[in-house]
């Protein structure tokens, strides 16, 4: 349905530094994308060849659409996002379409990212009806990605959680020819998603972010979990203030982050 909305594609305003640690896999889009998208005639005096699509793969919530966003919004490019299962219809013909229709939008917008979200839904196969509108767009898919090395402007960001699913056929040469993994985020890393969700709110002088992002606690949390845990400890403060009578400032005190990750349990296990 949302491939419906014609020509919804717009530059994302998701930036490097909402991105929290992820600093290699940053580089290699910078290489891979950005740079290319800014200097073109760079990569083509040098004759390196582009990459058909990079494959981001991990567990839930630690920043893969993020740093798509991300890379769009650094390269000044639009961004198209596409979730797998919203290509598959019912009606015999109307899913091969839709994808041919998502990659003329993006060729028209580009210089442009198409951020294929839950890939797998495209290539788990199976011998029902719904199996065979999978094998079609699959197909279809396939088409695109063997076409787009040879229209630059166009690029495939696709993402998944179940790799194991994924169909061999999309990871061959000139396809999703780069596979990076998105793992949970390390110490360094969460100190420094919890700084960038830390950016725009008050919190008081005396919370050792760093300490707390270090802790145990904070162990298998992942970047989406992590953003709740601010989120959830701003909403305490601003209801301990309701509760005080709205007199003091509003700002995140250590109590309101040690609550909140009382109540936290990771996503992923
Ligand atoms: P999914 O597999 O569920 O699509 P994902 O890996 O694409 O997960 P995102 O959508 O990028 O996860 O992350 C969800 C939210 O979690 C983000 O909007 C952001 O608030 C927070 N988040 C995740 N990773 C990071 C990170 N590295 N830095 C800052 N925030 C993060």
């Amino acid at each position: 349905p949302s491939l419906r909305r014609e020509g919804f594609s717009s530059i994302p305003d998701v930036t490097w530094d909402d991105v929290g640690g992820l600093n290699l896999i940053k580089e290699v889009f910078v290489d891979d994308i950005v740079e290319r998208i800014k200097h073109p005639e760079d990569y083509e005096e040098m004759r390196i060849r582009m990459k058909a699509g990079i494959l981001l793969f991990g567990p839930p919530g630690c920043g893969k659409t993020l740093i798509a966003q991300a890379v769009a919004n650094e390269a000044g490019a639009n961004f198209i996002l596409i979730k797998g299962p919203e290509l598959l219809s019912k009606y015999v013909g109307e899913s091969e379409s839709e994808v041919r229709k998502l990659f003329m939008r993006a060729r028209v917008n580009a210089p442009c990212v198409i951020f294929f979200d839950e890939v797998h839904a495209l290539t788990a196969r199976g011998g029902n009806e719904g199996g065979a509108v999978v094998e079609r767009v699959l197909a279809q898919l396939l088409i695109e990605l063997d076409g787009v090395v040879s229209r630059e402007g166009v690029y495939v960001i696709g993402a998944t959680n179940r790799i194991e699913l994924i169909d061999e056929a999309l990871l061959r040469p000139g396809r999703f020819d780069k596979t990076i993994y998105v793992p949970l985020p390390s110490a360094d890393e969460r100190v420094a998603i919890l700084t960038t969700h830390a950016r725009n709110r008050t919190i008081d002088a005396d919370v050792d972010l760093d300490a707390l992002a270090r802790s145990d606690k904070c162990k298998n949390l992942s970047g989406s979990d992590l953003a709740s845990l601010m989120e959830e400890a701003a909403k305490l403060a601003i209801k301990e203030r309701r509760q005080l009578g709205n007199k003091t400032s509003l700002s995140i005190k250590a109590s309101h982050l040690e609550l909140a990750l009382s109540q936290i349990k990771p996503s992923v296990s």
